[in-house]
């Protein structure tokens, strides 16, 4: 019999844990020691690199300036007898594909020496240019696949470090991984790019403000991603085929309790969970990860990581690194860590808020209000950039984060909807009232604030009173976009952030310079100028009501805010006409670059979903629909056994049981028929299984959580909602 005892048997005895103190390292004592003890970084190259090498390449990775390929051999040489002294035997490049996942193909570093040995070789070459075989990654039709060549190129600006595991140790190398034309099939090269237009656009601002040339170092974003996700008893995940294949429940009656009480938010971390905690973040701190602050969520089981922001290309390998080390860790605690964004129905979703700024190191962060009237005019300049960028192309940003997994969470009551606003926060909004009313006289608060002359308000940078409806808030010195999907990249939204701020930092160059016309002293009255166009004319995309109304649905189609509900309505606006223009004059991404991206977004959507409504079908008629019967069988035989003797049989539930089951067999059936009509398009397919597939999906399924709540707990087979949520 496989039922509940069973499981709570196994359960009972994985829990039976010891604190897994072996595992965690004890070459060093404390936090500060461990930290980027497996990384590769600058400390190791100084001290193994000879002075002018060294130099060299730290000029690459703390100013992007371009790699001198000269230093290769030497830093490939010292990398490896870094790494092999460290306990590795392999060495891999690392790439992000357009999968969104990570990959990486490892290679021995053992090579024979002609005479029965062998010896351990890393020459440049090998460091700087790999050649995984390309044809199986995804290409949404850049290259024919008889020309399947990719190449993977080291990024020296993000560290190598060592991958672990019980039995041994790889180095890893991160990398960009491209067409053998120059394509970009991967995440990273797009958000190198958008950077380079970043600099340059920002750069052009910076110099209207004043600023030398020579005083501007290189401009990036930043980003600090809060990761959110469950954590599961592992010994559930065996008999549930739809979590361990696809990540999510696609069955499950509502636990009898959820979140309504909010006692989980906040709450005390369970002590397994913290001991998990503590040996993952340990791991991070080995990577160079800086793991920050841990909490609860709101939903049970579900929890919070945020790591100290970095420069947005490393923070995203390390979100990806993350990702991966925080599934590994988890499955040495016997659980299993879930990044789906809607792995429970009924119960809150799980994102990544991307929080972001823009800057460098001589003139700070550009988000940040400053201390002179001078900064707040540069600070308004850039954070009408970023109004005027969200407004007019809130479809990108959309795209950005369309996925089939986070569809189930934008837009329900936890997430924020898919209609793009920004959340300014009152003080900010009265400055940009101010400006929009322009020298008006009369005021609410009397006087106007004269950019430039005047400073602003104390903005808070308080975390406490936020609105946490907004896709898009501003919170004191930075933006926080909280629409990103719990297992997304960050490079994607990050590369388009970049982008579209980068073009709305042309336009306000563009218009300044007109009206300044080479006269330093207008340079107020300029700026005055423009944010006010900018406001009166995008003005509109700011919202700081509340997100999760019906009210702001209906007064954001009154103003004209796009709202894309599903990821099949989002992701072609990558390839529209405007977006290939603006991509392709910041030399982001080409019209080429576009389309593959939008053809492989679709075809993962429809894998996604396909994969779902195979789950839902084997599982209804091997796993559901079994038990059903079982338990119609208990009853008949006791009804009838009753009869037998006389007494009088209640069938009542039996009957019930007959009429769900029979449910259950037509919702499979319509399911299959929704299934079998074919597409030539992906997006006629994911047309398809969005309107047809999904809603067939969840027919089945209620019909099934209908026996859930009905059957003898001995007979239900599948873990259920209760147990997973709530045994730790
Ligand atoms: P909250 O949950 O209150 O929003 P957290 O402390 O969980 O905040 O996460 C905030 C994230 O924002 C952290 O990753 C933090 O490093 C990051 N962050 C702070 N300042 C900046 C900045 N200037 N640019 C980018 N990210 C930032
Ligand atoms: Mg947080």
């Amino acid at each position: 019999m496989s039922g509940k005892t069973e499981r709570l048997h196994a359960v009972a005895a994985a829990n039976n844990y010891i604190a897994s103190t072996e595992i965690v390292d004890q070459q060093a004592a404390t936090a500060e020691d461990v930290f980027g003890l497996y990384t590769f970084n600058l400390d190791q190259m100084q001290a193994r690199l000879p002075k002018a090498t060294f130099k060299s390449l730290k000029k690459t990775v703390l100013e992007g300036a371009p790699l001198d390929s000269s230093i290769a051999d030497v830093v490939a040489s010292a990398m490896k007898d870094w790494a092999i002294e460290n306990g590795a035997t392999h060495f891999a490049h690392v790439f992000y594909p357009l999968t969104g996942f990570t990959a990486e193909k490892h290679d021995g570093f053992l090579d024979p020496d002609q005479q029965g040995g062998a010896v351990a070789e890393f020459a440049g070459k090998l460091l700087i240019q790999g050649e995984p075989d390309a044809s199986s990654f995804p290409n949404g039709g850049i290259r024919d696949t008889c020309a399947a060549r990719g190449y993977t190129a080291w990024d020296p600006t993000s560290f190598a470090y060592l991958s672990e595991n019980e039995n041994g140790k790889t180095l890893c190398i991160p990398t960009a991984f491209v067409s053998w034309t120059g394509e970009a099939l991967d995440k990273k090269t797009p958000l190198l790019r958008s950077h380079k237009a970043l600099d340059i656009q920002s750069r052009r601002v910076l110099r209207i403000f004043g600023h030398r040339e020579e005083d501007i170092a290189p401009v990036t974003s930043f980003a600090g991603p809060e990761q959110e996700y469950f954590l599961v008893d592992r010994n559930f995940i065996v008999n549930r085929p739809d979590l361990l294949v696809a990540g999510r429940t696609l069955f499950g009656a509502p636990s009898p309790k959820g979140q309504e009480f909010d006692d989980h938010y906040f709450g005390a971390i369970p002590d397994r969970v913290l001991a998990f905690m503590f040996d993952v973040e340990r791991e991070l701190f080995k990577l160079g990860i800086p793991a920050k602050t841990r909490h609860n969520e709101v939903a049970p089981g579900q929890f919070e990581i945020a790591p100290v922001f970095e420069q947005a290309n490393i923070a995203s390998d390390h979100q990806q690194l993350m990702m991966t080390t925080f599934k590994k860790i988890a499955l040495r605690h016997d659980f299993v860590c879930l990044m789906h964004e809607k792995p429970f129905a009924g119960l809150n979703g799980s994102g990544k808020h991307c929080n972001f700024s823009v800057g460098n190191s001589t003139q700070g962060n550009f988000f940040d209000p400053g201390a002179t009237p001078h900064d707040n005019a540069q600070f308004l300049v850039f954070c009408g950039a970023v109004i005027r960028a969200v407004h007019k192309h809130s479809p990108l940003l959309r795209a950005a984060i369309a996925s089939a997994g986070n569809d189930h969470r934008l837009g329900a009551n936890e997430a924020p909807p898919a209609i793009i606003s920004i959340f300014l926060g009152d003080q900010l909004q009265h400055v940009w009232d101010q400006i929009e009313a322009g020298g008006a006289s009369s005021s609410k608060e009397g006087g106007m604030l004269h950019i430039g002359v005047d400073t602003l308000p104390e903005l808070p940078k308080d975390a406490g009173d936020r609105n946490r409806t907004s896709p898009f808030a501003f919170t004191g010195n930075r933006f926080e976009f909280r629409a990103v999907g719990s297992h997304q990249t960050i490079a994607d939204p990050m590369t388009i952030i970049n982008t579209i701020i980068a073009e709305s930092l042309s336009f306000i160059s563009d218009e300044l310079e007109a009206k300044m016309g080479g006269d330093q002293s207008k340079l107020n009255d300029a700026v005055q100028a423009v944010l006010q166009g900018i406001i009166q004319e995008h003005g509109a995309v700011i919202f700081n009501g509340d997100g999760y109304s019906d009210a702001w649905h209906k007064e954001a189609a009154r103003r004209g805010l796009p709202n894309l509900r599903t990821a099949v309505d989002a992701i072609p606006a990558l390839e529209s006409d405007e977006a290939v223009a603006l991509f392709e004059r910041h030399s982001v991404l080409s019209k080429g670059e576009l389309e593959a991206r939008v053809e492989i977004s679709l075809e993962i959507y429809n894998m996604n979903i396909n994969v779902e409504a195979n789950l839902v079908e084997e599982m209804a008629e091997t796993i559901i629909y079994p038990a059903a019967m079982r338990y119609q069988g208990e009853l008949a035989t006791t009804a009838k056994a009753l009869q037998d003797v006389g007494a009088k049989a209640d069938t009542s539930v039996l009957n019930k049981v007959i009429e769900l089951t029979g449910g259950l067999l037509g919702a499979i059936a319509d399911l299959k028929a929704a299934r079998a009509q074919g597409f030539d398009t992906q997006l006629g397919q994911a047309e398809a299984n969005r309107d047809a597939v999904l809603p067939a999906m969840l027919k089945v399924r209620e019909f099934a959580d209908g026996l859930e709540a009905i059957t003898a707990d001995d007979l239900w087979p599948l873990a259920t909602y209760q147990e997973m949520l709530f045994i730790r």
